[in-house]
């Protein structure tokens, strides 16, 4: 009778205490309890669910409650499809307007084509290598190809090329811009994808400095200038550029310049 009374009376405790703390509980959420609209459901179903947090928000959840909010506007979410966006925007009551598509694009052709400095046999992260004398490429524009926006593309669109620089899926590149954040050598930005062609040098060297250092950097020699004949390229501090918006892949820069630094995507 001991025994049975010594294993009932901590179970009933236990059991008293767990029902004091669920009403307890139940009691503190209906307080406190903050009511999720059920739009942010819907608009959750909706989103990607890939949680990059590209938008700036603290995941899709927090990018959901800030459409609902009107603090974010349906093209925020830069991984969502067309389709997508303009569900979301009639689930809120707004105009859907179509959203050029973009691709992050790198703007180095160094890699095996370029001067090392010196050999790094440190951690392999560009970040990590950038500490030691702005990294071991004789061009300190030159991309450093240990990586670092490889591994951060959260949607695998990323490769390390064979000539040590790093190549886009544009298929897969969702315009996240999180290569563009990695990359200590600021060699990504996100453009328009109607341009098939684009500089793949970031060096504002003078152009025989630059042809010292590597094979193929813009040597600010002009031809692509004078060749484009709708005025879309331009050669500014020894670098040139093509304007996306200008653009009409006519690809007669392309075929002038001496150091096929500019490059035809795909
Ligand atoms: S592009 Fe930038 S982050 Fe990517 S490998 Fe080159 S230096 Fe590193
Ligand atoms: S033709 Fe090539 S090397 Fe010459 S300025 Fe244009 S991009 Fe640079």
């Amino acid at each position: 009778m001991v025994m049975i009374a010594k294993i009932i009376t901590p179970v009933a405790a236990m059991a008293a205490l767990g029902l004091i703390f669920g009403v307890g509980l139940a009691y503190a959420l209906k307080i406190f309890g903050i009511e999720i609209d059920p739009k942010v459901f819907k608009l959750l179903s909706m989103l990607p669910g890939s949680n990059c947090g590209a938008c700036g928000k603290a995941g899709c959840a927090g990018f959901a409650e800030a459409l609902v909010k009107g603090e974010a506007i349906p093209a925020g979410c830069v991984v969502s499809n067309e389709e997508a966006r303009r569900s979301i925007a009639e689930l809120l009551g707004l105009s859907h307007e179509e959203k050029t598509r973009t691709v992050a694009t790198v703007f180095c052709n160094g890699g095996s084509r370029a001067n090392d400095k010196y050999t790094y046999r440190g951690i392999k992260s560009c970040k990590a290598a950038t500490l030691l004398f702005g990294g071991h490429k004789a061009c300190s524009f030159g991309c450093l190809g240990l990586g670092d926006c490889v591994d951060e593309c959260p949607f695998g669109a990323i490769k390390m090329g064979v000539d040590g620089v790093p190549v886009v899926d544009a298929k897969i590149c969702t315009s996240c811009g999180k290569c563009v954040k990695a990359c200590p050598k600021n060699l990504y930005a996100v453009i328009p994808e109607a341009c098939n062609y684009y500089v793949k040098c970031s060096s504002t060297d003078a152009g025989a400095a630059t042809a010292k250092v590597c094979k193929s950097g813009c040597i600010a020699c002009l031809r692509c200038e004078k060749a484009c004949p709708v005025g879309a390229v331009k050669v500014e501090s020894n670098l040139s550029k093509i304007d996306p918006l200008k653009c009409k892949n006519i690809g007669k820069c392309f075929e002038v310049c001496p150091t096929k630094v500019i490059v035809k995507r795909g």
